[in-house]
């Protein structure tokens, strides 16, 4: 097995190999080591604002940038990351990255940008994370709103204590909460009265056929849109990837826009330029 997967260095990602223990081990000692290296790295992609076409704010997206350079998307790691407790050290070093890159970009503007960072529910969950937590809760207390938290409605259904108690610090620090991938979870809504949140994300799978094979999508983010405003939340959607999707976003009074169309994840450096033609 050693020397298939030393040929063929993906095989070992594939979901009926990483189920063996064996392989399993070998993805996690792998994580380990990219971590140790320095090997993960943060992009950063746009996320515009429809009225004005300006780019507003950027997601944090993971990166493994593999020794022979190739790079590992987030979907053949994040899982294992999850599993095993690393997720909680992963999502704390992406905000060690992304804190300072806020503070630069908004340097580069002149007014406060605003970051956000994908945080999982094994990250609020694993007992095993409990260092990086205060560090993360010691960069958060001083910059507060310029970064913004994505959690999936999972961590707002969880009524543990221990929970609870970290979306309230996250909040007395003044960080602000989007709810990603949102109408595809749970639905239950009930917990956006009891939680403050600012932003939901529009689901990219609504965005995806919206206006080919399923318009029904059309509605649910009608829907989303309504009820979020009236709430006073404000709406991303992500996954646009064509001008006519934004063009109907933007009609359906949808906020933000996310997407290929724009830009996909890029380096701090790239974005920058990014931001710096949009505002010239
Ligand atoms: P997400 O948070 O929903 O992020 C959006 C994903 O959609 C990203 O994939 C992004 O590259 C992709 N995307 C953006 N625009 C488009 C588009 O127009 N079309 C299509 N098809 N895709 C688009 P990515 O970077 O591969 O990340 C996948 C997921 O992995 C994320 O979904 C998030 O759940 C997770 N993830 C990424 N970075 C982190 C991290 O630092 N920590 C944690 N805990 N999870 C992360
Ligand atoms: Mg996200
Ligand atoms: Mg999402
Ligand atoms: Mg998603």
């Amino acid at each position: 097995v050693a020397k298939h997967a030393g040929r063929n260095r993906f095989s070992y990602f594939t979901p009926d190999i990483r189920d063996s223990a064996w392989a399993r081990l070998r993805v996690i000692d792998e994580l380990r080591q990219a971590l140790a290296r320095c090997e993960l790295q943060v992009h950063y992609q746009p996320i515009v604002d429809l009225a004005s076409n300006a780019i507003v704010k950027a997601e944090a997206l993971v990166r493994w940038r593999r020794p022979d350079g190739t790079l590992v998307l987030p979907q053949q790691f994040i899982g294992v990351a999850e599993e095993t407790g690393l997720i909680g050290e992963i999502d704390a070093w992406v905000l060690s990255q992304a804190v300072p890159c806020a503070m630069r970009l908004g340097e580069l503007t002149g007014a406060p940008f605003q970051i956000s960072v994908n945080k999982s529910p094994a990250g609020f969950m694993s007992r095993l994370i409990g260092h990086t937590w205060d560090e993360d809760m010691a960069l958060l207390d001083r910059v507060g709103a310029r970064i913004a938290v994505e959690i999936t409605e999972g961590v707002l259904l969880d009524d543990s204590p221990g929970v609870r108690d970290k979306l309230a610090r996250l909040q007395r620090a003044g960080v602000q909460f989007t709810i990603d991938d949102f109408g595809i979870g749970y639905s239950s809504m009930a917990y956006l009265n009891k939680f403050k949140v600012d932003f939901l994300k529009i689901d990219q799978s609504f965005v995806k056929d919206m206006l080919t094979t399923n318009p029904n999508s059309q509605i649910f983010a009608e829907t989303i849109i309504a009820m979020a405003h009236r709430l006073g939340l404000k709406v991303i959607a992500e996954g646009v990837e064509t001008v006519g999707q934004r063009d109907w976003l933007r009609q359906a009074g949808c906020d933000y826009a996310q997407g290929f169309l724009f830009s996909p994840a890029t380096t701090e450096e790239r974005f920058a330029q990014l931001l710096q033609a949009g505002a010239a």
